[in-house]
């Protein structure tokens, strides 16, 4: 695998009760970031894998029903913070950037799409599918926007389900295969099935960590993946599908004891955060 660059990047914070992102949690409300990925590939230049919160995500949540959204996980995004200002101020154009690559379409990871304008979008057809068919309010409980799509994002989709899978380097077993977005080996989308419909991680060749995997929303922190310890059945089940999610935990789980080494970031991890500078 080709070697690329990473820069974690925290794109605002939302506040929940732990007890819904972990089995036995607590009730008290806990701060969780949203973390997206900036990649830098030697060719490509600057990828980016999710979007973070935007201030876009503030203006759709202001109408009723989406406001229920904001209620329930209150958001903190400073001014800059967006995944598209710290492009800029990284001293990459976020015009220029040509690739995003979106887990899932939950909206802490698409809310800021509209502001790379110019990139061809890596993502699951199933996820597109089901977000553009839900209802303002069904798609408001389970954590999706549709405003948030950007009006040309079929014309600029490149589908997982479409690209062709090569076998991932034998330490990453349970997992086999990924979908090999560039065709260069560098960046495979590996699905990661349960958390929503259409929800994939992307494996990568990182020049400071080795292999990383980036795992999205199927852990909220590394301590679930360690732990194996889902969230309760009332929030896989209200998002996507309880067996599938635990058994991509599982499947996690079983790597990190098989090969601890191997860096894994979820999205929202409080660890990950802090090594990134902001704990
Ligand atoms: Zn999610």
């Amino acid at each position: 695998m080709r070697e690329v660059r990473t820069i974690p990047l925290i794109t605002g914070r939302c506040r929940h009760p732990q007890r819904m992102t972990i089995r036995n949690g607590s009730w008290q409300p806990a701060d969780f970031p949203a973390m997206a990925m900036l990649i830098v590939h030697p060719d490509e230049g600057p990828i980016l894998f999710d979007t973070g919160y935007d201030p876009a995500f503030l203006a759709a949540t202001r109408p009723f029903p989406e406001r229920l959204y904001r209620w329930a996980t209150p958001i903190r995004l400073e001014p800059g913070q967006d995944a598209a200002s710290q492009c800029a101020k990284r001293g990459f154009d976020p015009a220029g950037i040509r690739r995003l690559i979106l887990s899932h379409f939950h909206a802490d990871h698409i809310a800021g799409t509209h502001r790379f304008a110019n990139a061809r979008i890596h993502c699951a057809r199933s996820g597109l599918e089901a977000a553009s068919s839900s209802g303002r309010f069904s798609g408001t409980r389970r954590g999706i926007l549709r405003g948030l799509i950007p009006a040309d994002f079929g014309d600029r989709a490149r589908f997982f389900e479409d690209t062709p899978t090569v076998a991932l380097p034998p330490d990453l077993h349970p997992f086999e295969h990924g979908a090999d977005l560039l065709g260069d080996g560098s960046l495979l989308a590996v699905e990661l099935p349960g958390h929503c419909p259409g929800h994939w991680g992307l494996v990568l060749r990182d020049k400071r960590w080795g292999l990383h995997f980036l795992v999205a929303d199927a852990a909220w922190s590394l301590d679930a993946i360690r732990r194996n310890m889902p969230p309760p059945a009332m929030t896989t089940a209200l998002l996507g599908h309880t067996g599938r999610a635990r058994g991509t935990l599982d499947a996690l789980h079983r790597l990190w004891r098989r090969n601890p080494e191997i860096r894994l970031t979820p999205c929202h991890c409080a660890e990950r955060a802090g090594e990134a500078g902001g704990a």
